[in-house]
């Protein structure tokens, strides 16, 4: 999915829309951010370290995630998340490693016992069709959760914007044919993917905020879990 602009998305605290990047930068300067942060950490319960994590797509750097995690939380609770909202399609195996596909750190690892400024690590989804997603703790802070759940999502890229490869209107379906077989990009608008002449693998798939679209049966809803 070669496109020129990056992709960007919206500070889930003061609805700035920024690039990934300029979403790394801007969190340590948000206001609304910080606030929300001083509000947490007037309540009840004991501060502990959470974690800044920024989850991108290893091939399709347009779609990328901005989350909190609690130091309470383990490896399954971001497989978990992943699953929901990029990549579950019908139950595969994951790991999550360092290091690309070696050293399998296990599922019910504490990130207490793991997560540093600076840990990278590969998640694996179905060792057929895979999926990888890279991990990289990019922050931390003493205080309290933002949610009474493991994971925070502060932002996520919106849905990058393709052509039709018919007549350059905005697409919302994908012909997996095209893709495969034809080394084309396969987006098309509603009018074309209606009497779009390819079969072989199915009807054309609705696009969605998932880098797993196109590949094995899924077929979203590329929603969070909470
Ligand atoms: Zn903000
Ligand atoms: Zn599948
Ligand atoms: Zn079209
Ligand atoms: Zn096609």
């Amino acid at each position: 999915m070669a496109r020129k602009k990056q992709s960007r998305g919206e500070c889930k605290f003061c609805s700035r829309e920024m690039t990934k990047g300029g979403l790394t930068r801007h969190f340590s300067k948000c206001a609304k951010y910080l606030e929300a942060i001083e509000e947490a950490d007037k309540k009840r319960g004991k501060k502990q370290k959470i974690y800044h994590v920024q989850i991108q797509d290893a091939w399709q750097k347009d779609f990328w995630l901005h989350l909190e995690m609690e130091d309470s939380a383990d490896l399954e609770d971001l497989d978990a998340y992943l699953r929901s909202i990029w990549l579950e399609c019908c139950g595969h195996l994951s790991q999550f490693s360092t290091g690309g596909w070696g050293d399998e750190i296990p599922m019910n690892t504490p990130i207490k016992n793991l997560f540093q400024k600076g840990l990278k690590l590969t998640h694996i989804y179905d060792f057929g069709s895979s999926s990888e997603t890279l991990v990289k703790v990019i922050g931390e802070r003493e205080g309290k959760p933002l949610t009474k759940y493991p994971i925070f999502l502060m932002a996520r890229n919106k849905l990058p914007e393709v052509a039709c490869i018919e007549c350059k209107q905005k697409a919302s379906w994908l012909c997996m044919e095209c893709m495969y077989e034809y080394e084309e990009p396969g987006f098309l608008c509603d009018k074309h993917a209606e009497n779009h002449p390819h079969e072989n693998y199915g009807e054309p798939v609705p696009l969605m905020n998932s880098p797993r679209v196109g590949i094995c049966g899924y077929d979203g809803p590329a929603e969070p879990p909470y």
